[in-house]
């Protein structure tokens, strides 16, 4: 699979800590860069046929459809690709214009990931996010009558300005919808954000786990209800409907990521990123020279990393797959770690897979990095 990160934003959301820019001075010099990059990189995902191109951010529907449409071109001229092949785009309901619409439905683009957040002004505003409350759903009832059916959107629970009943209707208000995927995240103090500034300064409360421990378990069980599988985390899906993008990524399958700041992964043993900084990214591009730097996972990083992305899924850690590929200390160590969070029924065992049983998952990062080789 291919990931293009788009690195521009209209302005900065409160909570977010990405790689973007909100100039966007450079998006023609960029997107001509990012053609370079997929030019020069083309024999990195030899003989392997793309099954998913997903452009993430930043916010990629700034660009405009011709752009996205210049750059799917680009890809699928020098990659071969599934006849089927799912093209995400991320976009922030303010984008989601008539006009910009209509281009993208004459594009390949065939799922989009709409960056709703929360149907409710107070969070919006908290947030920071350019749209409104009324925008958030008009944008997506206006990709419905365009044909997008695979949509995907956006919910942040446990803001400051939610509690859970704001939050019941928020969910409410995505069922009447009818959209088949939902990611949600909790809301997160990153450090050096404008969030963390004014909690520091008394000007917001924290977000309080407590409440989003209910919230993340109301949402879980309500989306059961209603028809969604909760297949990682924070991931939902009406069957069929299954993220190809992040599946790939929880299943370690290869991956190359053009743009500042995108990784890469070769599957096994190396990793690499972009330069995190437009202007350097174009004049290496412009260069024609790569804009990454690699490194070589050691067999403990292989180990943190496919217990860390395993153990957030339905599908878990497959420990068939975990005895052939690490030695006897590591393994060792991991027996040692499981045994008493086995007895705890913290972590279960099922046809020969280790998983946290779903009621757990809200601690599914620390029970991961528990079992962590340090
Ligand atoms: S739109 Fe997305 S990437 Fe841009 S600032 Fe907001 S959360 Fe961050």
């Amino acid at each position: 699979m291919i990931y293009i990160h788009i690195p521009f934003c209209k302005q900065k959301c409160s909570y977010c800590n990405f790689h973007f820019s909100t100039s966007l001075n450079f998006k023609d010099d960029m997107v001509a860069a990012m053609k370079k990059e997929i030019v020069l990189r083309k024999n990195e995902l030899q003989n392997k046929s793309l099954s998913s191109l997903y452009f993430g951010g930043g916010t990629p529907s700034i660009l405009s459809a011709d752009e996205i449409k210049s750059l799917i071109d680009e890809v699928l001229k020098h990659f071969s690709f599934e006849k089927d092949i799912e093209i995400t785009l991320e976009a922030n309901p303010d984008d989601l214009n008539k006009e910009f619409l209509k281009g993208l439905s004459d594009s390949p683009v065939n799922r989009l990931s709409i960056g709703t957040q929360s149907f409710f002004e107070a969070d919006l505003k908290l947030m920071n996010r350019a749209h409104t409350a009324n925008e958030a759903e008009d944008s997506i009832k206006r990709a419905q009558d365009f044909g997008f059916e695979n949509l995907s959107i956006d919910l942040i629970y446990g803001s400051p300005t939610s509690n859970l009943e704001i939050w019941k209707e928020n969910l409410n208000k995505t069922i009447a919808l009818e959209v088949p995927h939902i990611s949600s995240y909790a809301l997160t103090v990153e450090p050096k954000t404008a969030l963390e500034n004014w909690i520091s300064k008394g000007k917001v409360i924290s977000p309080k786990e407590e409440e989003q421990n209910r919230e993340f378990y109301y949402l879980s069980d309500f989306l059961k209800d209603h028809g969604f599988e909760h297949y990682e985390v924070s991931n939902f899906a009406k069957p069929g409907f299954y993220s190809r993008h992040n599946s790939s990524y929880w299943k370690y399958k290869e991956y190359l990521g053009i743009g500042p700041s995108a990784h890469s992964y070769n599957g096994s043993d190396v990793r690499s990123w972009n330069i995190a900084n437009n202007q350097q990214y174009i004049k290496k591009l412009n260069a024609h020279l790569p804009a990454k730097e690699e490194e070589i996972l050691s067999a403990e990083d292989q180990f943190n990393e496919m217990i860390m992305i395993g153990l957030r899924t339905i599908w878990g850690v497959d420990l068939e797959n975990l005895k052939g590929k690490f030695n006897d200390r590591i393994l060792e160590h991991f027996q040692r770690e499981i045994k008493q969070k086995l007895e705890e029924e913290i972590l279960i065992i099922e046809n020969n897979h280790l998983k946290i049983p779903e009621k757990q998952w809200f601690m599914a990062d620390g029970i991961a990095s528990d079992l962590f080789m340090v």
